[in-house]
């Protein structure tokens, strides 16, 4: 083999050790850099940005299908917009970054930078919505939102600033935008079950609802630390808004109508966080096809006196490759040995690598190697590409099933709160009987520091015993989990 130069290869980091795992992979991998001057605001850096605009592209393209028109609303926000709907203004106020001034001179109507939109998009609603022929209107937009979060930030589980993509939309009635809820739940669902992602779908308990909502639904999924990770909500608004911002239509017999409102949305810090967390291994990333920024990696092997067969096979190979629509690289930059070259890939989580050489060449064969097992797969070149697409799905149904295996492994159930405060040491997520009443919820937290998340939304589960805290009779089953 040419290139003697000694391996750079460096120590891999278990994924056990979570916490410096990830914070090497966000580097390592260039997803995030975190040390941007400002606390709680990354940057999102090529191979991390790269995935994240195929997440955002799959959400994107399902909201327009649905009928979602793409709009871009201002950052910022008039504090009289902002201060109508009170429930809003009393779950967002602790968290908003104000623009005070305008150079040297103080503004006369304080300005908010977003910490969501909708009190930036009920005024235009308004102005856009005369007759009942203009409903429904449903919007979306990919942006940052700025919160002033005071609990320890993480990157892409937690800043101050996060991108995510927000739907809003105004209907004729409260069944209309019920229809809305199921539909926006299944495009988020889409977009989570092709990253192979496990969630659970939770309705969240009254005291947990987003600011202003009648109710919220939260896909919660597992997190290796035990802190369970919110990836999206959907939110039945009913009249609360429409109310505070006179959102009124003109019916068929000429009465004004008040509307009903829903929005949503996708964090695309935390599912990029869930798709590094739950599909990584030891030695990095390991990322579904379907949002890998290349999907293939081809790596020439080259011998001495032999290079040529080898590059050129190799180039021909990439050729036929990137033919068939698959993102390949030829990584033919001879500065690093095939054992760099591997490491390298491997940390990028590049689904599929290809070794090619002489022996290859000669035969016209290629011998592929899986990144999710390191299995190796010898295939004739006429077969290549069907072997290729064949070998991303059953990498993607691996990774979903493991996804899947491990959050049901997760799942428990608890009678008392003994063995609720062993789970939860043990950071599972937990099932337990709950009579509905806030108090018990607030001592719950108080005693065991895991938070009720919410009741099944898809599926009906019946209480099987009285409450775990008070002992009265059950209403609910619940999700108690530590949380990001
Ligand atoms: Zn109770």
């Amino acid at each position: 083999m040419t290139g003697n130069k000694s391996s750079t290869k460096k120590e891999l980091i278990a994924k056990e050790n979570f916490s410096e795992w990830y914070d090497n992979v966000l580097l390592e991998a260039k997803l995030v850099d975190d040390r941007y001057p400002v606390k709680g605001f990354s940057v999102y850096t090529g191979w991390g940005m790269s995935i994240a605009k195929r997440i955002i592209g799959m959400l994107e393209e399902k909201l327009e299908e649905n009928g979602n028109e793409p709009m871009q609303f201002p950052v910022v926000i008039p504090e009289d917009s902002f201060q109508k709907e009170e429930d809003h203004i009393e779950g967002f106020s602790a968290e908003v970054f104000w623009i005070t001034h305008a150079g040297n001179n103080e503004l006369e109507r304080r300005l908010l930078l977003r910490p969501t939109s909708e009190t930036a998009i009920y005024p235009m609603f308004k102005l856009w919505m005369r007759s009942h022929q203009d409903l429904p209107i449903k919007m979306h937009q990919t942006c940052n939102v700025y919160r002033y979060e005071t609990k320890a930030t993480r990157p892409l589980y937690r800043g101050r600033e996060f991108l995510w993509n927000e739907g809003h939309t105004a209907h004729v009635d409260y069944e209309d935008a019920e229809q809305e809820v199921r539909a926006a739940v299944k495009a988020y669902r889409s977009v989570y079950d092709r990253l192979g992602l496990s969630y659970i779908m939770l309705k969240r308990p009254e005291f947990d609802k987003f600011a202003g909502a009648d109710y919220s639904i939260a896909f919660d999924t597992w997190n290796p630390d035990g802190k369970v990770n919110q990836i999206g909500t959907v939110h039945q608004l009913g009249y609360n808004f429409a109310k505070a911002f006179n959102l009124t239509y003109e019916d068929d017999n000429g009465e004004q109508v008040l509307a009903t409102n829903t929005c949503y949305g996708m964090g695309f810090g935390r599912t990029l966080a869930a798709t590094i967390s739950h599909h990584g291994d030891d030695h990095g990333l390991v990322l579904p096809p379907k949002v890998a920024p290349r999907q293939v990696v081809i790596v020439p092997i080259l011998f001495k006196g032999k290079e040529d067969i080898a590059e050129e096979y190799a180039k021909e190979l990439y050729g036929l490759i990137k033919d068939a629509g698959i993102r390949v690289v030829l990584d033919d930059d001879n500065r690093l040995n095939p054992g760099d070259k591997y490491y390298k890939w491997e940390m990028y989580g590049v689904p599929l690598r290809i070794e090619v050489g002489p022996r290859e060449a000669q035969n016209k064969k290629a011998t592929l190697v899986r990144r999710d097992n390191f299995e190796k797969i010898q295939v004739d070149e006429a077969n290549l590409i069907k072997k290729i697409n064949e070998t991303f799905q059953a990498i993607f149904e691996k990774l979903r099933d493991k996804s899947k295996a491990k959050l049901d492994s997760l799942v428990v159930d608890a009678y008392d709160m003994d063995q609720l405060q062993v789970y939860m040491d043990a950071r599972m997520i937990v099932r337990v009987n709950w009579c509905g009443d806030p108090d018990c919820a607030f001592n719950i937290k108080d005693m065991v520091s895991g938070e009720i998340r919410g009741t099944r939304w898809d599926v009906k589960e019946e209480p099987t015993g009285n409450c775990i805290f008070c002992k009265d009779e059950a209403k609910y089953v619940a999700y108690v989990s530590r949380t990001y």
